[in-house]
């Protein structure tokens, strides 16, 4: 596959990689949050064909892939012939056994890769015609464990960009964590240790989340947790989470699918290939793989 960004992504790519406990999509916010001029491609910089020159009402958060095929490497391809269109404020969970292809998807949808055949489309405009710029402002990326760094809370929610207090703390309200961070010594100005070490998972979760509502994009892509948290801080996420996502177009990568029965479609991966797709009801009732899963997970929780 052609690589894109060289050599500053292998940099990142193996940067990341030594360090434990990271997974794929950390992977991917790690790059999303680098300086984008370096790695903005000159093409797309010489098109400036952006989102933001149309009207508000057409940035709507449609995703299309169409016909795409991807292989990291030769002809070895872990993306086969995907052929969709999420709609504008749907909800999707990805869901199949390691290695279906999964965090791929989320990464062509980031344009890390690009599609060996075929087209990725947002709001009717192929992604390699988008400056990184445009693409960031329109994708969010949650990950498992929101990456934190050492600074304080509120740079660890606007990297850095420019927002007044009060759009970091409306964002926090939205995302259930205004009163945790109320309660730390210096409120918004206290220090993280670096990874958040001194939060709880739950903590650093909600977090991340305030991260991108302030930066309210119309696409939220989001690696759901896989370590079970205490039911408190369970249902205080799921109702942050319910919040974020009003309005905006999802697609959750689940490892529970306990927790996915409320989206609106569910599409089920097998090397590569989009094998299901349906709502958790109609997928029980076809009866296939998905129902399988199911009901191999009900049995074992
Ligand atoms: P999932 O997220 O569903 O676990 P992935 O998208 O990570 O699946 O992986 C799909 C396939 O691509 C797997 O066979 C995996 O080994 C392969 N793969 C993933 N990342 C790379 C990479 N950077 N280089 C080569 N092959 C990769």
């Amino acid at each position: 596959a052609q690589r894109l960004f060289d050599p500053l992504r292998q940099f990142a790519e193996k940067f990341t990689a030594i360090q434990s406990g990271f997974t794929a999509v950390e992977r991917i916010n790690d790059i999303l949050n680098e300086p984008i001029e370096i790695r903005d491609p000159e093409q797309a910089l010489e098109k400036r064909f952006s989102i933001s020159s149309q009207s508000e009402k057409n940035r709507s958060g449609e995703i299309r892939f169409e016909n795409v095929w991807f292989a990291y490497k030769n002809d070895e391809y872990v993306i086969k012939d995907l052929d969709f269109v999420i709609y504008p404020g749907e909800k999707i969970a990805l869901v199949g056994p390691t290695g279906a292809g999964k965090s791929s998807i989320i990464r062509l949808l980031c344009r890390l890769y690009e599609p060996t055949k075929g087209r990725i489309l947002i709001d009717g405009i192929d992604i390699r015609d988008l400056p990184q710029t445009e693409l960031r402002r329109h994708l969010g990326v949650i990950l498992q464990e929101g990456f934190l760094f050492a600074g304080d809370v509120k740079t660890n929610i606007t990297l850095g960009e420019t927002y007044s207090l009060e759009e970091v703390q409306t964002a926090a309200q939205i995302t259930n964590v205004d009163k945790f961070i109320e309660q730390l010594p210096q409120g918004y100005d206290t220090q993280l240790r670096e990874r958040g070490t001194n939060l709880s998972g739950g903590q650093k979760q909600l977090l991340a989340f305030a991260r991108s509502a302030i930066r309210n994009p119309h696409i939220l892509v989001l690696d759901e947790a896989t370590a079970s948290l205490d039911v408190g801080t369970e249902a205080l996420i799921q109702d942050a989470l319910d919040r974020l996502l009003v309005d905006r177009t999802a697609i959750i990568i689940a490892h529970r699918l306990s927790t996915i029965r409320n989206v609106d479609r569910i599409f089920v991966l097998k090397q590569g290939s989009l094998i299901e797709s349906g709502s958790h009801n109609e997928l029980l009732e076809q009866g296939g793989v998905y129902a399988s899963l199911y009901n191999l997970q009900m049995l074992g929780t």
